[in-house]
């Protein structure tokens, strides 16, 4: 039994992964995203996902969302294009229909909310043959999900932060904080998936056991909101690199240093927002193209 497989990932390595954006490109090639999520007490999450993932990259986005919130998202996110789903007690009534939108990749949870309702969303989302990224409440009936995900044969990613890693394994918070590399790296073998434990230095992990450890990232992003960018990020890089796991890392890596030139430049750790991220992803992504 040997050594688990860990390495930092570097700026070196994002430079040598990121994709290149190919002059003859048209929107079709750079992924044709999904992001589903909203409900009624929140609606910016998925906002936040979806500005994220076109400052990210994603050359078509959709956004599937209770139809009682599509009004102010889709005043707010003027690039995407919309699905509106039938809608119950303010979030999603447990029916939707995914068969004739032609997806690349699909990220889902943003602001959902934690109604029964959502988890036939969830379910239909995971019988898609594309990847699915799994965040913050499509975790919430995460043991309901299990033969779902026994069945896939695309990807699947979930991004929890340790509170919502430890609900997922029914384990204290602290278990998991204080075992951070053995946690993650188990239940991405023991499911098949990629499991990024968020917090400061934010590990990804992948099926086959290895682990890539972020550096990149401040206090500034301790603030609601930072999860959901970073969702859009991982959906808008997935679809456009051919390795997942430098998919992700480059995501987590763009994330973590948005918000570090934020604090070196004009903010203070205290009054960066969400947005402000979003913002400031084309000051990262400028300096290593
Ligand atoms: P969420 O809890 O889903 O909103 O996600 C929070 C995001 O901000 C994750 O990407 C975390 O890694 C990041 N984050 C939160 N707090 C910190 C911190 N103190 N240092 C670095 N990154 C953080
Ligand atoms: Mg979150």
């Amino acid at each position: 039994h040997h050594a688990a497989f860990r390495k930092v990932w570097m700026k070196e390595d994002v430079i040598r992964t990121l994709p290149e954006r190919k002059r003859a490109s048209h929107k079709g090639v750079h992924g044709k995203g999904l992001i589903i999520g909203g409900s009624q007490r929140m609606t910016g999450a998925v906002m936040m996902a979806a500005k994220a993932a076109l400052r990210s990259g994603a050359g078509l986005l959709t956004l599937a969302i209770p139809e009682t919130i599509y009004p102010v998202v889709a005043s707010g996110v003027l690039e995407a294009m919309y699905h509106p789903c039938s809608a119950k007690n303010g979030g999603f009534a447990g029916e939707i229909d995914l068969i004739h939108l032609d997806m690349d990749a699909i990220a889902i949870g943003p602001g959902m909310g934690r109604l029964e309702g959502t988890k036939p969303i969830v379910q239909a989302a995971l019988a898609q043959e594309v990847p699915v990224v799994l965040d913050a409440d499509a975790l919430f009936f995460w043991s309901d999900y299990a033969r779902f995900l026994k069945k896939r044969t695309s990807p699947t990613i979930v991004t929890p932060h340790p509170g919502e890693m430890a609900r997922m394994l029914g384990l204290s918070i602290r278990e998991v904080e204080n075992d951070r590399f053995q946690v993650s790296r188990q239940m991405a073998i023991d499911y098949g998936i990629y499991v990024v434990l968020k917090g400061p230095y934010t590990i990804v992990a992948t099926p086959d056991g290895k682990q890539y450890i972020n550096t990149t990232g401040n206090p500034a992003l301790a603030k609601g909101g930072s999860g959901d960018a970073l969702t859009g990020m991982i959906l808008a890089f997935l679809m456009q690199h051919r390795s997942l796991e430098a998919a992700i890392s480059n995501a987590v890596w763009v994330h973590g240093k948005a918000a570090d030139f934020l604090v070196k430049t004009k903010h203070s750790p205290f009054d960066v927002l969400a947005t402000d991220v979003i913002s400031a992803i084309p000051n990262v992504l400028s300096s290593l193209c």
